[in-house]
């Protein structure tokens, strides 16, 4: 494992709420932070069917790019009742012309689960997989998961995406009802970079 010994780092993010999590996790490590959006570099199309593929084209375009280790997610949330969809896709799930509509992906999602019948709880996982890349190309792979399950309807103003309808496990509240310092510190995105943390800056 290669160990990641600068003091800058890009987030390979356009995605606010991503790049606020993520500033947020790296902050006590004194690491000087930049993002893909902040640079002004492209948003490289996500071509893959799993979340490391698409993880890895995200970090290893923003490293050559910015001439810097780059950091990205790619993550998403697995239905077991919808066969693990949306997951790699859970974005696409939101697309429109006029930009993402998480709300729309949401209703889309629990009607898909509302004909079939699924049995309650609908339970589903967050997944998220970091990819730590150098500009000399290469790469390391660090995974994360959170188990829960949806509810409806919407509830919670905090998070972003697919919050309002996720209950994590051992909790009656969703994502975005709980303190960001809380899910930060119990979340798919958490677990991974608590991986990444013992892996790449120990
Ligand atoms: P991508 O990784 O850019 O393909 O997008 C993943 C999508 O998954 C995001 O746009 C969100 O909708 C959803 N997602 C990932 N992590 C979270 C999270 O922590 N909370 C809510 N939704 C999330």
């Amino acid at each position: 494992m290669r160990k990641f010994d600068g003091d800058k780092l890009v987030v390979a993010t356009h995605n606010a709420g991503k790049l606020r999590e993520i500033s947020a996790l790296l902050a006590p490590f004194g690491i000087a932070v930049t993002s893909a959006g902040e640079l002004g570099l492209k948003e490289p199309a996500e071509t893959e069917d799993s979340f490391a593929g698409n993880a890895r084209i995200k970090a290893h375009f923003a490293a050559k790019s910015s001439g810097l280790p780059a950091l990205s997610d790619d993550s998403g949330i697995m239905v077991d009742a919808l066969d693990g969809a949306p997951g790699v896709y859970t974005a696409d799930w939101a697309e429109t012309p006029n930009g993402r509509d998480f709300p729309m992906a949401m209703e889309k999602t629990w009607s898909l689960l509302e004909q079939k019948s699924a049995p309650h709880p609908r339970t589903a996982q967050f997944c998220c997989t970091l990819c730590l890349a150098w500009p000399d190309g290469h790469d390391e792979i660090f995974e994360g998961k959170v188990d829960g399950s949806l509810t409806w309807p919407m509830r919670g103003d905090k998070g972003f995406g697919y919050d309002p309808i996720f209950v994590p496990r051992g909790f009656d509240i969703t994502f975005a009802e709980m303190d960001p310092d809380k899910k930060h510190a119990m979340s798919h995105r958490a677990d991974a970079f608590a991986k990444l943390v013992r892996g790449a800056f120990a």
